[in-house]
């Protein structure tokens, strides 16, 4: 039965149905199931579940076997939803590939239920297998089953279902991902850094820590990286893994790398002034800051306000914005370069890291990613390919930094092959800006 996409008002098709697969337009869909919930709020058997889907690599299908060929692998999946589910209230096409079904589970256990998707997707990929060369077409499937259908948000319900099926694609899996107490934890676990941070900086929650970079003969200090942390007030630690990539997502790293920033200027000016020694600082910029470029211009205000000589300022750039974000950081690297300031290429080797970038690109130090050191004692194929990286680099005049340097052993190999600077817990963690001044004072190259 597909109670959703009974029509009984007037509004003319084209603007109710999505012209591709004749399924309702998800405004309407979601007015109807919102229609269909009330109108069972006295059926104790009536038991929502959301199942949302997306078919793996669309686009790639897309560009190999051509949009008409997309369009009817969307038409047969909606056509297939509709006749599958026994528990079926109707699908809905949010946008592209990407589908929401209703289903009212009743007594159902939410275990038989997800098997049960889980059986028909695969039924669905091994009937649309033929269409595309015998290439294996993959569904991406989360799935929610409300709590307390009568009383829960449907927007809610629906961007769950949603959240769990980006898990799937992270998890890799073809299985349908229940979303879990652990991802709504999540969710409420950033909506609440979200909203506490811009107050956090305010309140100084919001700190800056130095670990020191050390010279790989003298390992005397020759600088730092400054990297953020937040601090709760009972004292906890907020590391940025657990929210610079979202802040990434919302925007919010550019204000964080700002004060950051910010901070790091002012922090060198009180130490000129002083007359106390300084080493260079350098800072991460993210790649959302290509997106416009105000950057430039912030720093160059830093710099004229605080007046800090730049050869204390450096600045750290993933290779992943090198590669993606070519056109606006090349003027910006080479901006900074000529007034003196060092750019670093960081987390070398994490990614799709291509030598050959390195011919091409204006960069002072190759920063070499603490994936390179992965084991304790080095296999014979990482010093290999470490010793490789470094010699290349040199021949290019590109220092070298590595990071995550742990031990003796990695730092005596690494002298040996020739790296220049060492980062890492063998010499000091990140930390704040007292122990990082005394770390200067008893561990000072002049
Ligand atoms: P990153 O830039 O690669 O920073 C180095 C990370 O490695 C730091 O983690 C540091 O604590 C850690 N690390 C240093 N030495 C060792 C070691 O010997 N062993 C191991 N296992 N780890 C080591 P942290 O501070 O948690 O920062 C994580 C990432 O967050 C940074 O990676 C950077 O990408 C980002 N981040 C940190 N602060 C900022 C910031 O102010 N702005 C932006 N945009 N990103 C930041
Ligand atoms: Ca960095
Ligand atoms: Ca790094």
């Amino acid at each position: 039965m597909e109670q959703l996409n009974d029509d009984t008002s007037c509004h003319s098709y084209n603007e109710k149905y999505d012209s591709l697969t004749n399924l309702l337009k998800y405004e309407y869909f979601f007015s109807n199931l919102k229609n269909i919930i009330e109108a069972n709020r006295n059926n104790p058997d009536f038991r929502l579940a959301i199942v949302y889907s997306d078919i793996r690599h669309f686009k790639y299908l897309n560009d190999t076997f051509g949009y008409n060929r997309g369009d009817e692998l969307i038409r047969m999946y909606s056509d297939f939803t509709k006749v599958q589910h026994p528990s079926y209230l109707g699908t809905c096409r949010v946008y592209s590939d990407n589908f929401i079904i209703a289903a009212n589970i009743g007594k159902m256990s939410e275990d038989d239920f997800y098997k049960e998707v889980d059986k028909r997707n695969k039924y669905f990929e091994d009937f649309i297998k033929p269409y595309f060369a015998n290439r294996r077409v993959m569904l991406n499937t989360g799935a929610y089953v409300l709590r307390d259908t009568f009383n829960e948000d449907l927007e809610t319900a629906i961007s769950n279902a949603n959240y769990a099926r980006k898990e799937s694609k992270k998890f890799n899996t073809d299985k349908c991902v229940q979303f879990s107490d652990e991802m709504m934890n999540d969710i409420i676990f950033k909506m609440e850094i979200s909203a506490l941070f811009p107050k956090a900086i305010e309140t100084q929650e919001i700190k800056v820590f130095f670990q020191p970079k050390v010279d790989s003969s003298t390992r005397k200090i020759i600088g730092a990286e400054a990297l953020v942390r937040w601090i709760k007030p009972d004292g906890t630690f907020v590391y940025p893994d657990q929210f610079i990539p979202l802040f990434e997502s919302n925007g919010m790293v550019v204000d964080l790398d700002y004060f950051v920033y910010n901070e790091v200027f002012k922090y060198i000016r009180t130490r000129l002034d002083l007359g106390l020694k300084v080493v260079p600082i350098s800072m991460n910029i993210s790649r959302v800051h290509f997106k416009d470029d105000e950057l430039m211009a912030f720093i160059e205000n830093l710099l004229r306000e605080y007046k800090i000589p730049t050869k204390y300022i450096e600045f750290e750039l993933t290779e992943s914005i090198y590669i993606n974000s070519i056109e606006s950081v090349l003027p910006f690297v080479n901006k900074m370069r000529s007034l003196g300031i060092k750019i670093s290429m960081d987390d070398f080797g994490s990614g799709y890291s291509s030598l050959n970038l390195l011919n091409n690109l204006p960069i002072d130090v190759l920063k070499l990613d603490k994936a390179f050191l992965s084991n304790d004692d080095l296999s014979k194929n990482q010093r290999i390919i470490i010793s490789c990286v470094i010699s290349m680099a040199k021949q290019l005049d590109i220092k070298v930094l590595c990071e995550g340097v742990e031990n003796k052993l990695q730092s005596d190999f690494l002298s040996n092959a020739g790296c220049d600077m060492f980062q890492g817990y063998y010499f000091s963690k990140p930390i704040c800006e007292n122990d990082f001044n005394q770390y200067m004072t008893s561990n000072r190259s002049n």
